[in-house]
C-alpha cells in the first residue's frame, strides 16, 4: 500500500516524513518512513521542501542521511 502526501488536494505519492517534538521545540524532516506512525505526517517532495514551521522552531531536514550512508559504504 503507497501512501499519501498528506495535504489537502494533493495526491503525489509520499516522499517524507514529518512530526513534531514538542519538548524540543523541533519538526524533524525524514525520508518517508516504512512504517506509519499516528504523531507523523507523510509529504511528497514539493510539500515537504516548502514546509515551514512555527516561529521559535526549529527545522531538523534528515532527508536522504540514510541513503547517503548507503552509497558511501557502497564506495
Ligand atoms: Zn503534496
Amino acid at each position: 500500500m503507497s501512501r499519501q502526501c498528506n495535504r489537502p488536494a494533493c495526491s503525489e505519492p509520499a516522499a517524507a516524513t514529518y512530526g513534531y517534538d514538542y519538548a524540543e521545540r523541533t519538526v524533524w524532516l525524514v525520508d518517508v518512513t516504512t512504517q506509519p506512525h499516528p504523531a507523523t505526517y507523510d509529504l511528497c517532495h514539493r510539500h515537504a521542501d516548502g514546509l515551514t514551521v512555527p516561529v521559535g522552531w526549529d527545522l531538523r531536514d534528515r532527508r536522504n542521511v540514510v541513503s547517503s550512508l548507503i552509497e558511501y559504504r557502497a564506495s
